[in-house]
């Protein structure tokens, strides 16, 4: 499988093996590797034209699941780490060891916190939201972990919420997603992640003004990747906004 070779962590690439990728697409062969960087490049920003098709979809996707499961994997060893070290202390004590704590129920009411999502992939219509959710659910099979939410308009804003619960990525259309954080459901200051997915119809339906409000919203130390079918002038404005000199790929 020709993914091995960018780096992927293994359950990613046992994922493109499952749904039949056997090599890369061009787009996703020269967007990954820059999107994953290393060291000081981890953070760049991404211009991408390319067509629907091109397999642009797994392009950003792979790349943002890779990083939030390394978060992921290193989170778990830090809470096992503190695990141990509460159970050394009370053994030296001669108590028993503490017991992990319960995992809490967050169907619970009891349990409500906002969404916290570390990535963030913003489509223009409910269609291609769900269509991104469905992709990224795919690839995330073999992962541990890793929780995919889908927020759109038309569907029920109860179901939403219960589902955004934990979730670690968020693929939303941009006015569901504002009145849910308007209404304290979920909290975009810890998204590390921000993909525009479709960039040129986003501003053809006017989300020009929740775009803006949504990058106001994450935090500026974050890697922003911006797709579209061209490099016209207003989606260069859109990107000067919203991006920090990005490297650009026209496929
Ligand atoms: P997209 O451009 O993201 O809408 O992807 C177009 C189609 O290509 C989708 O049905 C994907 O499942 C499929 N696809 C994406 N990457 C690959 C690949 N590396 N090999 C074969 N099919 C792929």
């Amino acid at each position: 499988n020709g993914f091995v070779r960018l780096g992927l962590a293994p359950e990613l690439v046992a994922a493109t093996t499952d749904l039949g990728f056997l090599k890369p697409t061009e787009v996703q062969a020269r967007a990954i590797p820059l999107a994953m960087g290393s060291g000081d490049d981890r953070f760049v920003d991404l211009m991408v034209s390319s067509r629907t098709g091109s397999g642009k979809t797994a392009a950003f996707l792979l790349p943002v699941l890779h990083t939030l499961l390394e978060q992921e994997a290193k989170a778990e060893a830090d809470r096992r780490a503190e695990q141990q070290r509460l159970a050394a202390e009370a053994a030296e004590r001669g108590e028993v060891a503490p017991k992990r704590p319960r995992r809490r129920n967050p169907a619970d009411p009891r349990n409500f916190r906002p969404a916290e999502p570390g990535a963030l992939v913003l489509c223009p219509t409910r269609e291609l939201a769900q269509q991104v959710a469905q992709d990224a659910i795919e690839l995330v099979r073999r992962c541990r972990g890793l929780r995919i939410a889908n927020v759109v308009g038309g569907m029920p804003y109860q179901l939403q919420i219960a589902r955004l619960q934990g979730a670690n990525l968020v693929v939303a259309t941009p006015g569901r997603l504002l009145d849910l954080q308007r209404s304290g459901q979920i909290r975009l200051d810890q998204v590390q992640f921000l993909v525009v997915d479709e960039a040129d119809r986003m501003l053809d339906l006017g989300f020009s003004d929740d775009l803006a409000e949504i990058n106001q919203l994450t935090v500026a130390r974050r890697q922003t990747m911006m797709f579209s079918a061209t490099f016209a002038p207003r989606i260069q404005q859109l990107a000067a906004r919203v991006m920090r000199e990005p490297q650009r790929l026209q496929i």
